[in-house]
């Protein structure tokens, strides 16, 4: 049997380089050659001893994914669809800015959560990835946007985990993927500039913040149950209360004193004055001893796909709702659309996966969205 050694994280490949009789500490050296030089032929690692090399060769291989394609958008943007085998393909997006260079990772092959405006969810699950799939994708990107801008420093500053998938409903592969990130040795990223974005799994935001505390990005959506539940179904399972408690709780461990909620905004649905105040109401009764909740708010316009139904607030319908929330005194921003013309867009992933749940027996059990206001 062989490895990929893109599966573990720092502590992991100690581990395997003992199960092959060498002692730990090669590991780190390895690591950097993986990681930090995107090296994956062992014989070119001309420092690593020449018998380990060849444990290596018998046992292992570095491989990231098969990429299927690559569209770079005006803006900049650069959208990737890697193949995962089996017919299922994840997109990955590397955004940059003047400061800084985000990639948008994928963690699941679709997702199970099945959110109403989200095209992952539309698509159904197929699987989670492993965590040699979750940090290929920043492997790749890193060391071929490297060659392609000819530069040795790192590229890539943020990695948020906004792409396809629900990463807490992958819990075991994502953490040694985060670690690797995390890792000085590997990618050396600020736990401030790795954001996991959930949509609410209560359970594991705890875990999380026990065993690797980074940002935490909740995806809200709306300010009472009976909408929730609809657009975020597993609100069902976590109601608001609940993962309001988690937030704060989370607080307590987060490399950030506040928590990002996002909120995606869709006309006629989530966008009127009365949500805007029912969500100042649930985040001033939600902090510690039922004071308000350190956060800030991110509106992201909805991006539309044709099988939603579901149409993008206006832009003044967002500024009204902005200013609103400002007013009462909570930090909000308006997330710009990137990548638009490739379909780069935050919700726009799709990929292309093999839908393995009951996805259109779900789909019909689905409940229309209900557009009274009442307080959950
Ligand atoms: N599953 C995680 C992370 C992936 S989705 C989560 O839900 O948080 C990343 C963000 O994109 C989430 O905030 C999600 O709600 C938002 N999103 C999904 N579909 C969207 C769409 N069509 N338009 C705008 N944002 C969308
Ligand atoms: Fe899954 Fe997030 Fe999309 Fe909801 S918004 S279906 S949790 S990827």
């Amino acid at each position: 049997m062989t490895t990929n050694l893109l599966d573990f994280d720092l502590h992991g490949l100690q581990a395997f380089c003992e199960s092959l009789g060498e002692k730990r500490f090669r590991a780190q050296q390895l690591f950097r050659w993986i990681h930090q030089k995107g090296e994956s032929d062992f014989d070119r690692m001309t420092d690593l001893a020449v018998g380990f090399r060849h444990k290596l060769k018998q046992h292992a291989f570095v491989r990231g994914l098969e990429t299927i394609s690559a569209h770079t958008s005006s803006d900049g943007t650069i959208k990737w669809l890697f193949s995962v085998g089996h017919g299922d393909a994840v997109e990955t997006v590397y955004i940059p800015e003047s400061d800084r260079g985000t990639l948008c990772v994928s963690s699941q092959a679709g997702c199970a959560v099945g959110c109403r405006f989200c095209s992952t969810g539309h698509q159904g699950f197929s699987r989670n990835l492993t965590s040699a799939e979750i940090t290929a994708q920043l492997w790749m990107a890193e060391h071929l946007l490297r060659q392609q801008l000819g530069r040795t420093d790192r590229v890539i500053s943020n990695v948020v985990m906004m792409g396809m998938g629900e990463p807490l409903q992958n819990y075991a592969a994502l953490i040694p993927a985060l670690k690797t990130m995390l890792d000085d040795h590997g990618y050396g990223l600020s736990r401030r500039r790795v954001t996991v974005s959930t949509s609410g799994v209560v359970p594991m935001m705890d875990r999380l913040g026990q065993d690797c505390p980074v940002a935490l990005a909740v995806s809200l959506h709306a300010p009472m149950d009976a909408l929730r539940d609809v657009l975020v179904p597993l609100n069902v399972k976590y109601p608001l209360v609940e993962l309001m408690q988690a937030s704060l709780r989370y607080l307590d461990h987060a490399p950030r004193d506040f928590i990002t909620f996002e909120y995606c905004m869709l006309s006629g649905v989530n966008d009127q004055p009365e949500h805007a105040q029912l969500l100042i109401d649930l985040i001033a009764r939600s902090g510690p001893g039922g004071q308000g909740l350190s956060c800030k708010l991110n509106l992201i316009p909805f991006n539309p796909f044709p099988a939603s139904g579901l149409v993008r607030s206006s832009a003044d319908a967002v500024q009204r709702f902005a200013q609103q929330l400002q007013k009462a005194g909570l930090v909000t921003t308006v997330r710009k659309t990137r990548g638009d013309d490739i379909d780069a867009a935050c919700g726009q992933l799709a990929g292309d996966v093999v839908d393995r749940t009951k996805l259109a027996q779900r789909k019909a059990n689905q409940r229309v969205i209900p557009l009274q206001l009442t307080p959950s």
